[in-house]
């Protein structure tokens, strides 16, 4: 069992999202939704290297994804991959492009030796899609701004060997907070996010044979805790006996979270 490439979240939360991707052939960074500055020193905290970086794959058009896209385009060379609805939303904010490859939802992006299956979500973004790393069948999904639990979301995950998963809100917290009710509707429509309990489910749900790491991810820091989100999961684990099997642990805001390296099991 070999390991196929290594996958980390450099920033997460509602203030900004990001992920970098490396295997022998080369690196990828996934969403860039704070500054290019504040990117490039947490890839060179986890020992990476932005010249490495051949693509930046967007998940969708919201800021908290596309913030410093465009300067780190430019800065380093940078392609990204986006979709054309997201494109289409974001080419202001973007600015001029090192390149930008169109995919459609439901398409494969093949670049520095990953593949990139790619799977549009109901959440409130043209063209939003979630992904799914690949390569020589080690598989790891970066899952976040679900909208909700839809259909396919669960096979999906049943196919991972780890996942970062969206844990945005605990109910309680979100009921009782300080957001306007109609900020508290819209995350918790089904084009919102997905809260603790919900990911908790996905995530324990007995399809999910592989599964070795789950990474909690792009937690509200309004609406959530990392605590009360990873004790949600650490219970519901330990119920079902799983806590020995899946390994957890939270993607922090501001920092890298652990690097998970991604082998094929089973
Ligand atoms: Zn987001
Ligand atoms: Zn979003």
């Amino acid at each position: 069992m070999s390991v196929e490439f290594s996958i980390c979240s450099l920033v997460s939360g509602s203030s900004g999202n990001s992920f970098y991707v490396e295997c022998s052939e080369g690196a990828l960074l996934i969403d860039a939704g704070v500054s290019a500055k504040k990117i490039a020193e947490n890839v060179t905290a986890v020992g990476g290297n932005m010249d490495q970086v051949d693509g930046l794959v967007i998940t969708h058009g919201h800021g908290d994804h596309i913030q410093g896209a465009g300067v780190v385009s430019r800065r380093y060379g940078i392609p990204l991959f986006m979709t054309e609805g997201a494109y289409a939303t974001s080419k202001q904010k973007l600015g001029k492009l090192a390149g930008c490859r169109l995919f459609r939802p439901g398409g494969v992006i093949t670049a520095a030796g990953l593949r990139i299956h790619t799977y549009p979500t109901p959440h409130d973004a043209a063209d939003s899609v979630a992904l799914v790393v690949e390569r020589n069948g080690a598989r790891c999904g970066v899952l976040t701004d679900l909208g909700h639990p839809f259909p396919g979301l669960e096979e999906i995950i049943g196919s991972l060997d780890a996942v970062f998963l969206e844990s945005n809100y605990d109910p309680e917290m979100l009921a009782h907070g300080p957001y306007h009710e109609s900020l508290k509707e819209r995350i918790r429509s089904p084009h919102g996010h997905i809260s603790n309990s919900e990911a908790t489910s996905l995530i324990c749900a007995p399809g999910n044979q592989r599964l070795k790491v789950a990474v909690l991810s792009h937690l509200s820091e309004t609406n959530n805790h990392p605590r009360i989100a990873q004790c949600t999961l650490k219970e519901k684990l330990a119920q079902c006996q799983l806590d020995k099997k899946i390994q957890v642990c939270i993607a922090p805001r501001h920092t890298p979270s652990e690097v998970v390296k991604v082998a094929r099991h089973k």
